[in-house]
């Protein structure tokens, strides 16, 4: 019998999740990946990867048969433009797909199962100002996210605590805060800010229109993390012995106008910011990162400048691509 361990990555055609199973093959596992579509802009290198509806019980249990570890990342989400706006759809959907998903692998006898929540769980009472106190773990009750997409995230938190307390399935949970990085959705409405800027600006540098839309004031602030970072992260928490929500992001909180400034700056480019009406979520958020340090004995180490520098580079190539603006990006 093999003793390589096999695990699942749900969500594997997606942004986080085509990078962990690369991670997670690196390292040696024997990795399935399930999703409802193929990973976007490389293949993937999963030993298996089966398109399945995860919304659906029978399909859950067949994406957990033979496996020790379950990474849950499935679910139909975005950025601020649409989470703000598809409130039913997502709740819909990302129930269902987490229900079925962790109840399938406790039936297929799953030993870890690590959870992929969000900061959007944390109440809007405490992101009301820019100049936010950053958010700890117990931050979260009484609760009052600001969408759907928290609210599901938030019953999902709760049903992996009791299925750890009551079946023999450790479960792990952790709560990003914006994770960005390279080979993620840069265009079409589910990107997000970090991705969103990069694009817009190749657009100011490619097309020499130097103007560059913000949703708001470009105020309102946020932290961070690459992807690389989070995937570190992911790893050392499935291993650790910590079975509460724990946050996983950078505790570095910038401003859009101040995001857009680095991207800029990566382009070397000035570029004029144009404020627009636009969906902002809460005011400001930011990682209180003290229990990550104490139980996973480390933290983000990936600097907003280098991340999104890399970020940049590959954005501005897809850009130079899909849009005709410019010269093909250098091999
Ligand atoms: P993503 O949208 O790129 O990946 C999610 C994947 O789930 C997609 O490929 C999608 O096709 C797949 N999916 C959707 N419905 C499905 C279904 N019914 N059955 C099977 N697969 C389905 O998102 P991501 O940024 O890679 O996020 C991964 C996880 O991390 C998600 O659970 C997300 O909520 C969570 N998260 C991400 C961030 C972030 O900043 N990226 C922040 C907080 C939480």
């Amino acid at each position: 019998m093999s003793d390589v361990t096999k695990v699942l990555v749900t969500g594997a055609g997606g942004f986080i999740g085509h990078h962990l199973v690369k991670f997670l093959k690196e390292k040696g596992y024997w990795v399935r990946g399930v999703d409802i579509k193929h990973p976007e802009f490389e293949d993937t290198a999963a030993d298996e990867f089966e398109i399945l509806d995860l919304r659906r019980w029978g399909n859950a249990l067949q994406a957990t048969r033979g496996v020790d570890h379950v990474y849950a990342l499935a679910a139909d989400m975005g950025g601020m433009g649409f989470i703000s706006s598809n409130h039913a759809t997502i709740l819909h959907n990302n129930s269902l797909i987490n229900i079925h998903t962790l109840d399938a692998a406790r039936t297929n006898g799953v030993k870890r199962y690590l959870y992929t929540s969000s900061a959007c769980i944390y109440p809007e009472y405490k992101q009301t100002e820019a100049d936010v106190v950053p958010l700890k773990e117990e931050d979260a009750y009484p609760a009052a996210p600001q969408d759907a997409y928290g609210w599901e995230k938030l019953i999902t938190e709760i049903f992996c605590q009791y299925y750890s307390d009551e079946y023999p399935m450790e479960t792990r949970i952790a709560r990003f805060h914006n994770i960005f990085g390279e080979l993620g959705t840069w265009d079409g409405g589910r990107e997000k800010a970090p991705a969103a800027m990069c694009r817009k600006v190749a657009i100011a540098k490619l097309s020499g229109n130097p103007e560059v839309e913000v949703w708001g004031d470009g105020l309102q602030t946020r932290s961070f993390c690459h992807v690389d970072d989070c995937l570190e992260g992911i790893y050392r928490l499935i291993y650790s012995d910590h079975k509460e929500p724990i946050n996983l992001g950078q505790d570095r909180m910038v401003t859009i106008n101040e995001l857009l400034q680095i991207v800029a700056d990566a382009a070397d480019i000035e570029v004029v910011r144009k404020h627009i009406d636009g969906p902002q979520g809460v005011r400001g958020r930011n990682s209180d990162n003290t229990k990550l340090r104490e139980v996973l004995g480390w933290e983000p180490e990936i600097s907003l400048e280098e991340g999104l520098a890399r970020t940049y580079k590959w954005i501005e190539g897809n850009v130079r691509e899909t849009y005709g603006l410019g010269e093909p990006a250098p091999a």
